[in-house]
């Protein structure tokens, strides 16, 4: 293993002063509680020369209610968002999807910005030997090989899935990410935080060089609205979603008056489905709506040789998120 320069600064200004004094070339990054970023320097995935830990920094370890919604500081953990009260009672969705994240030690020890930033876990990205298209190459090797885990929407250059559950119930709930770096703060829609492989294949998000999350913003709830989060996970238990579907729904005398539905496991970035979004707008929800929503959405897919199971999972799952949603 590369031997790296190891920062902990203690607050947010020194981190960014940190990185902003490293040398313009220097693989530099942020490590929150390492659960994923060490295990791909330990495989040799990546080689950073700088790694700048965050989670000494206590301003950024907050989860709190304020004026416009809900505030969850990058290096608050999944455990303390799956356990907060405010979260269960008002953001229903968000703490279903923190509560199935990994196991217990994960959750514990990962943050909300590593989970929004956690890299993408297909079998050829995490073999240090397979160069595909993630990692430089010039080839997806899922298009044409072992494609089980694969996306059904969204492929191309690259078909792999975006593994955070944290991700679709945010965007869910048109939340905010607060970008920082030495120069500026910029906030942005996190559905708008990720980017498909035809915008930069090598990564799944628009965080420029030198900036890091700082924290999520989630609006108050709207009166009438509703959520759920339904993971399938191949294990049942501990497992990274196969698919997953995080729905919001508002509600206004019976019937839908809008909705906010995506989806996990199933394209390299969080997934929204507006066309299953469209469909329930202005009817009310049952099982045929639901069923009938799911089925728009799906029409898009485009499953590889061996994940074309995906696609039923993905009706089952959204049809069954949207009836959990609406209870
Ligand atoms: C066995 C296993 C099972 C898992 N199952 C699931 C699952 O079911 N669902 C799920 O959602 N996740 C799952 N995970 C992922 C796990 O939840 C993440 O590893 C964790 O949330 C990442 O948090 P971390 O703080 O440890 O991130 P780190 O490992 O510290 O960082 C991950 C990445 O994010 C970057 N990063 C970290 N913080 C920031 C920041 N503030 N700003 C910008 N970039 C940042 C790092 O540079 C790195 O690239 C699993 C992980 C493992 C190892």
């Amino acid at each position: 293993m590369k031997t790296y320069q190891l920062g902990t600064p203690k607050s947010l200004a020194q981190v960014t002063a940190f990185i902003a004094r490293s040398a313009p070339d220097a693989d530099v990054r942020v490590m929150g509680g390492g659960t994923d970023l060490l295990g791909e320097i330990k495989e040799s995935l990546i080689e950073p020369d700088v790694v700048v830990n965050l989670k000494a920094i206590p301003e950024l370890a907050f989860i709190r209610r304020d004026a416009n919604g809900l505030a969850i500081g990058a290096c608050a953990t999944v455990a303390d968002l799956a356990a907060d009260a405010i979260v269960a009672k008002d953001y229903r969705l968000l703490q279903q999807a923190a509560a199935v994240v990994a196991s217990p030690q994960l959750r514990n020890m990962g943050t909300v910005g590593g989970n929004l930033c956690q890299r993408p876990r297909c079998w050829y990205y995490r073999d240090a030997a397979t160069v595909c298209s993630k990692k430089g190459g010039s080839q997806c090797f899922a298009e044409k090989g072992r494609s089980k885990y694969h996306a059904i929407f969204g492929g191309g250059l690259c078909w792999s899935v975006y593994p955070s559950d944290l991700a679709p119930a945010l965007i869910a709930l048109d939340a905010k990410v607060v970008l920082v770096s030495a120069q500026a703060e910029r906030t942005v829609p996190l559905a708008d935080f990720y980017a498909p492989p035809i915008v930069n294949v090598r990564k799944e998000n628009t965080l420029a060089r030198g900036e890091l999350v700082k924290e999520v913003r989630v609006p108050a709830p709207r009166p009438g609205d509703r959520g759920a989060y339904i993971k399938f996970m191949e294990r049942g238990a501990w497992d990274f979603a196969v698919v997953s579907a995080a729905v919001r729904l508002t509600l206004a005398g019976g019937s839908v008056s809008e909705a906010r539905i995506a989806c996990g496991g199933v394209a390299p970035i969080p997934w929204r489905i507006k066309a299953a979004e469209d469909a329930l707008r202005g009817r009310s929800v049952s099982e045929s709506a639901a069923a009938a929503a799911a089925a728009k959405a799906a029409v898009d897919a485009r499953p590889l040789a061996e994940n074309g199971y995906k696609v039923d999972i993905f009706k089952a799952v959204v049809a069954r998120a949207i009836l959990a949603a609406a209870k």
